[in-house]
């Protein structure tokens, strides 16, 4: 059993009642006392549900729609082709799209999921299928100068309250990002007592257009932007060092990519308490610099990995794409010095830490959901991490909340 907050423990023993577990211990220090049921789930390692703290569900149907060569788009030729996707789609596209990618979850283990969500009208048009725990991120994308129409806050608010009864964990906001927010939007955000306390996601330091755009005015993002006649309003320099001089890094902050950050804009970070998500296949997909995890590691900033949609993967993205074992093998590849511990980790524990929802999920203690992930092994404790992290496991049982949601056992 792999608890993550502490080694493997061999032939190990889980006691749940309800939905939370009560025990977690090595079977010959319980079976003395224990006077329950007994289910020998054999030779297996058993793990705590996978956490996806980032998604875009919505646009799961449109990884057709791009071409999945690693380097095939400019990001800002990216941005240009989903916002003309997205205004030709559907409400019925979208909410095929949703449900398809919602529907593969639990095949690949994932019993917590954070996605982000544009299209408001899903939470009326889509009936929630069975699936993971959601939490709802509600992008908000504001761009026009000065204060935030009163109106559209009370949309915004309307909507996460819906949001909250569609998704089982508390809903939250996603200002989608700097180039595609202003001030003015974090700052209403922070002046309303509804928001300021929900989790706030936002893509932050993603791209090089970005990084033009802000820090030397110029480059292919300005040019889009102009061309929809958008101008940024956060002033010039590094969008972290933006963020920071109007209030809008604050903890618990989850800020997703953070592909350029140099040693000043970690620290930043770090000191501000902002989680971050990594999505290596998205990173890879954009060519991207290189994400600098040692930095952020040993400035002790929580990093988590998330999928991000299938419209930004490189082909071939697989039959279980969601499945977080292969952002972990993208990682490992190009980052030799990871742990399969740190690894495993960011796909659990961090992940829950970064949504603010480490007390409830991402290890296996007592107290928290019984919710885990098994599949076949016959490894010793001391290997089975790095054997884990070597393929893309076939769970046989994902269960959540002590519930099985999911079975492929056989023997
Ligand atoms: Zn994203």
């Amino acid at each position: 059993m792999l608890p993550i907050t502490r080694p493997c423990i061999e032939d190990a023993a889980l006691v749940f009642q309800g939905q939370h577990i009560l025990e977690v211990a090595p079977w010959k220090d319980l079976k003395a006392h224990w006077q329950g049921p007994i289910e020998d789930l054999g030779e297996r390692v058993l793990l705590p549900g996978l956490i996806n703290p980032h998604t875009h569900l919505e646009y799961t149907l449109m990884g057709d729609e791009f071409c999945g060569d690693v380097g095939a788009y400019a990001f800002t030729d990216w941005i240009d082709r989903i916002v003309r996707l997205k205004s030709r789609w559907s409400i019925n596209q979208f909410a095929q799209s949703w449900i398809s990618g919602y529907q593969d979850q639990w095949q690949s283990g994932t019993t917590t999921l954070a996605d982000t969500l544009s299209q408001f009208p899903l939470l009326e048009a889509i009936t929630k299928p069975d699936g993971p725990r959601l939490k709802c991120l509600l992008e908000w994308i504001h761009t026009e100068p000065g204060a935030v129409p009163p109106e559209r806050v009370d949309r915004f608010k309307q909507a996460l309250l819906s949001a909250d009864h569609w998704g089982e964990s508390p809903a939250g906001l996603s200002p989608h990002a700097p180039y595609t927010t202003t001030p003015d939007l974090w700052r209403t955000i922070d002046d309303h007592t509804e928001l300021r306390h929900r989790c706030r996601s936002v893509h932050l330091a993603e791209s090089r257009a970005e990084l033009e755009l802000f820090t030397q005015d110029q480059g292919p993002l300005k040019s889009w932007l102009k061309s929809k006649g958008i101008n940024q309003s956060w002033g010039q320099g590094h969008p972290v060092d933006l963020f920071d001089q109007h209030d809008a890094l604050q903890p618990g902050l989850l800020a997703i990519h953070g592909n350029l950050l140099d040693d000043l804009t970690v620290k930043r970070l770090s000191r501000k308490q902002v989680g971050l998500v990594h999505c290596p296949r998205s990173h890879a997909f954009f060519n991207h610099p290189p994400f600098p995890i040692n930095a952020c590691l040993k400035a002790g900033i929580v990093v988590a990995l998330g999928t991000d949609s299938l419209a930004s993967m490189p082909s071939p993205v697989g039959d279980r794409p969601f499945h977080l074992f292969h952002e972990i093998q993208w990682l490992m590849r190009r980052c030799l010095d990871i742990s399969p511990t740190l690894a495993l980790r960011m796909i659990t524990l961090n992940a829950a830490k970064v949504l603010g929802m480490d007390k409830e999920v991402g290890s296996l203690d007592a107290g928290k959901l019984a919710d885990w992930v098994t599949t076949p092994c016959q490894e010793s404790p001391q290997s089975v991490e790095a054997w884990l992290v070597g393929s893309i496991p076939t769970w046989d049982r994902v269960t959540q909340a002590g519930r099985e949601r999911f079975s492929g056992w056989s023997e």
